[in-house]
């Protein structure tokens, strides 16, 4: 049993603002603290479960987050970036399951710290007519590779979300948000212990009896990204093979999901050059 674990930031107990995001924020490193003990308490729990393998990529910002002389010492670490599939580099069909351990609500929400990709330049993301979060783009590209997302941790906005895209998900909900930047948290050894039970339920549990299907989408994929601005949006255009659907939003569609999602990251980078 090999389990894949993508973690970010802002779905972790006790992080609710920049200042704890960010590589240049005072609090950054009792953050980067807090999100590996939560990735240890999620690989604590499937090992205890019976998985024999466990993949961690960090995925936020730098992607360089996790401490990894903390880390529990049978997980091996994927850190760095930028990196071709960004928060889901690394899975592949050999997987059995995925963990999504720190997630936050997707842009427009209200969620603590909502924002999809990159909330400096995307309003909103679909793939094939539905709006997604990363949760649900992520499902996506595990689903791609026959991947099941079997457990998703992260606020209480981000547990919800998780369980509309993903039906039979396990979630855990570390915080409550009281506004964007504030939430009412669990103590992290509380949210740890749920998040290794869940963890270990998921594996012993959920994926056995594949009670999470792998997320499909349709063929073609088309993605639709709205913009901030009119100006992020003409730089994204320059992608060959974009379609302007109106000022604000483009679309993308191939067969291939993974190269839908290229394009889509492609568009991001270039409406984040102005
Ligand atoms: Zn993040």
């Amino acid at each position: 049993m090999r389990v894949f674990i993508s973690a970010d930031i802002e779905g972790i107990s006790g992080v609710v603002d920049g200042s704890q995001t960010s590589e240049q924020g005072f609090d950054y490193g009792r953050a980067r603290r807090l999100m590996t003990g939560e990735v240890n308490a999620a690989v604590e729990g499937a090992l205890a479960a019976g998985a024999t393998e466990v993949v961690v990529n960090d995925s936020h910002g730098s992607m360089r987050n996790i401490l990894i002389e903390e880390l529990h010492p049978e997980a091996k670490l994927i850190t760095g970036g930028p990196k071709p599939l960004t928060m889901m580099e690394g899975i592949d069909g050999g997987f059995d399951a995925a963990f999504f351990v720190g997630y936050h609500a997707r842009a427009g929400t209200r969620g603590v710290l909502n924002h999809t990709i990159s909330g400096k330049v995307v309003a909103g993301i679909s793939l094939n007519g539905r709006t997604y979060g990363e949760c649900g783009v992520n499902a996506a590209l595990a689903g791609r590779f026959g991947v099941p997302v079997v457990l998703v941790t992260g606020d209480s906005m981000t547990a919800a979300e998780a369980q509309s895209v993903l039906p039979g998900v396990r979630t855990v909900a570390v915080k409550e948000q009281r506004a964007r930047l504030a939430a009412r948290c669990l103590q992290p050894e509380k949210a740890r212990h749920l998040i290794r039970a869940a963890a270990a339920e998921a594996v012993r549990v959920a994926v056995p009896n594949g009670e999470v299907k792998p997320m499909v989408v349709g063929t073609p994929a088309v993605f639709e990204i709205r913009f901030h601005n009119t100006g992020m949006a003409d730089m994204a255009e320059l992608v060959p093979g974009a379609r302007r659907v109106d000022d604000l939003t483009l679309s993308f569609g191939h067969d291939d999901l993974i190269v839908a999602f290229r394009a889509l990251r492609a568009m991001i980078y270039l409406a984040g050059v102005i």
